[in-house]
């Protein structure tokens, strides 16, 4: 990516990476905050001691102030009140500089190919999320039964798929539909393999159904999760095999077959009204009783891992990501990936 100029919008970027507020980096720069907001909205363009002293502070190569900074929404953030805003803020700054990586090395990644989005409304009916999600997987050509690595196929079509740090623990799955590079962040959480799955393909949601458009929390989220549910279990290759009463053993093989949490099959059940919604209240009341919404039998071992950021560092040391990026937080988006 060419140099654009100082671009203002990277000395926030750089601060909310850091978890600071505008008070805190002005204090640490010995300037006053409206200083910074200057700098921050581009009102003021800091001098070449001043970009120098920035990078020093906020821990970043000064030529990171000089990329173009290619922008989006906010990010598809669920459960807003469960995460404070300075781990969302770092969460999606982190999303940023995955993304800002693939583009310094976009020639050697895959090109991106998402199925033909479709616009859709706040009143898209369950039936036209079906059909989106039948028509994304026939779009990247998908056998019918299972997926059989979400993580992987996103990354095959060029989605960069990163997982956030452990100290970003409360921060749930989000994604960030950048025109040029999609990013899909998936939680700290390494050991449910069926909700990373899960979270993947919500994300994916996001990116066909909504794109450069929120509307509503809770709509959007419902959407998401709907599209979820339809792409992972297409209705003509699970129906007759659901069953219609609580049915563990069966349960059981599903989960190990279709590679998803028992609570999403048993809401496909109901959703397809295999399963009657009085059947699926009571199994559910079971569910809780036994403790399996908080861990549910039949684990499915290691969630799916991201490899493109992986494959991108082990090019080697004198990558020009290096003299751009911060390499600490290069180093932070390796090690929540790699293990
Ligand atoms: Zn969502």
């Amino acid at each position: 990516m060419v140099d654009a100029g100082f671009a203002p919008g990277r000395v926030r970027l750089a601060r909310e990476l850091n978890g600071w507020s505008q008070a805190e980096l002005a204090r640490r720069l010995k300037l006053t905050a409206q200083a910074v907001g200057q700098y921050e909205t581009g009102t003021i363009r800091p001098s070449e001691e001043s970009v120098a002293r920035m990078a020093e502070v906020l821990d970043v190569p000064p030529r990171f102030f000089f990329m173009e900074l290619v922008e989006t929404h906010e990010g598809f953030f669920r459960s807003l009140r469960r995460t404070s805003v300075t781990h969302r803020r770092r969460a999606r700054a982190l999303a940023q500089i995955a993304h800002d990586w693939a583009a310094i090395d976009d020639d050697t990644l895959p090109v991106v190919s998402l199925p033909t989005p479709r616009s859709i409304d706040l009143h898209a009916d369950r039936e036209e999320i079906e059909t989106v999600a039948d028509a994304a997987r026939k779009g990247w050509h998908l056998s019918a039964g299972p997926v059989p690595d979400v993580v992987r196929l996103l990354e095959d079509h060029g989605v960069i798929v990163i997982r956030m740090p452990l100290d970003t623990a409360d921060v749930d799955a989000f994604s960030l539909p950048f025109p040029d590079r999609p990013i899909v962040v998936l939680g700290a959480d390494k050991n449910d393999r069926a909700r990373s799955r899960f979270d993947a393909a919500h994300e994916l949601g996001h990116l066909l159904l909504h794109g450069e458009q929120v509307w509503g929390m809770r709509e959007v989220e419902n959407q998401a999760h709907r599209f979820a549910a339809a792409f992972l279990m297409p209705r003509d290759d699970i129906f007759d095999d659901l069953p219609s009463q609580a049915d563990w053993p069966v349960l059981f093989s599903l989960k190990l077959k279709w590679q998803v949490s028992l609570a999403a099959l048993l809401v496909r059940a109901r959703d397809l009204e295999k399963m009657s919604p009085a059947t699926y209240l009571s199994t559910m009341k079971l569910v809780s009783a036994r403790g399996w919404r908080r861990i549910e039998p039949v684990p499915l071992g290691l969630p799916e891992q991201p490899r493109l950021l992986g494959m991108l560092a082990s090019k080697g040391p004198n990558r020009s990501a290096d003299t751009v990026l911060p390499s600490r937080t290069l180093k932070a988006l390796l090690g929540a990936t790699a293990d």
